[in-house]
């Protein structure tokens, strides 16, 4: 089943960019896809697209059957809540602890007053913490932020991520600030999430073996333009 639909998408920033061109791929649910292109490629762009963090100049973004550049500034929220993100900085608040930044992505926290003040129930606490131990993080539980290593702040960004019980997850350059060991780490938790979870995740990735390693499909990006679009089987026998 067809979880994302993009459907010829351009975004042009200003007259002498055009960051994405004409771009059409689409997503079953539960998959696993990389996005791989060189720096400047358009990769982030794409993922803020189907994020609405930015529109799109031109095209329809489908996502479970609703096309999401329609969408007004309330379904908005309806559509993020089915879209977690993981950063490459991870962008956590590095002077709360853990746990605390788990349940900061949790769906509307700012909405409700006790979201505000950082209450949470007992109930989403539990669930916080049964994500921090499923990322291999229930020594970290209450450590700030800014005691853990890169690897052990992106696994927060995952926890995070999955709180709100996504249907998709978009990862920009996860792993391009780890080691090669905590990139295989996070690579093989992405995998679960997708296998195990049924999540459908979509990374942005510099390293072409690592996209092989891991994806459905490889989408290769240059200059804002889908250059190439298979599986890794497809890739491998062509060379
Ligand atoms: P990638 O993620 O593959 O590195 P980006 O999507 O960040 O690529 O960038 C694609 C192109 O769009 C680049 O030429 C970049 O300079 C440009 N760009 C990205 N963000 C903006 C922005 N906010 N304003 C103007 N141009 C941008
Ligand atoms: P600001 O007061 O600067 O707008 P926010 O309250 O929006 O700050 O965000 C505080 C922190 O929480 C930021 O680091 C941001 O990345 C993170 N954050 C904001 N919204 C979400 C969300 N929906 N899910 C996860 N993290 C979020």
């Amino acid at each position: 089943k067809t979880l994302l639909d993009v459907r010829n998408v351009s975004k042009r920033y200003s007259q002498e960019t055009l960051a994405l061109s004409n771009v059409s791929f689409s997503v079953n649910e539960g998959e696993f896809v990389s996005i791989i292109g060189p720096s400047g490629a358009g990769k982030s762009t794409l993922l803020r697209c189907i994020n609405r963090m930015i529109d799109a100049t031109d095209g329809e973004i489908i996502l479970d059957n609703e096309n999401i550049l329609n969408y007004n500034k309330k379904d908005l929220r309806k559509c993020r809540s089915k879209i977690g993100m993981i950063f490459q900085h991870y962008n956590l608040v590095n002077r709360l602890s853990v746990i605390e930044n788990v349940l900061h992505g949790r769906l509307g926290y700012k909405s409700t007053f006790a979201g505000m003040l950082g209450i949470y129930s007992e109930e989403e606490k539990r669930q916080a913490i049964k994500l921090l131990g499923m990322l291999g993080l229930e020594q970290e539980i209450y450590k700030r932020c800014d005691q853990l290593s890169g690897g052990q702040k992106q696994r927060v960004g995952i926890a995070r991520a999955l709180i709100q019980d996504p249907k998709l997850l978009l990862c920009d350059e996860p792993i391009a600030s780890l080691d090669p060991n905590a990139s295989k780490v996070i690579m093989d938790y992405l995998k679960t999430v997708s296998t195990t979870m049924g999540i459908t995740v979509i990374v942005n990735l510099h390293q072409v073996d690592v996209a092989l390693n891991y994806s459905d499909q490889i989408i290769g990006v240059s200059k804002g333009e889908i250059v190439y679009h298979g599986s890794p089987k497809d890739i491998t026998n062509s060379q």
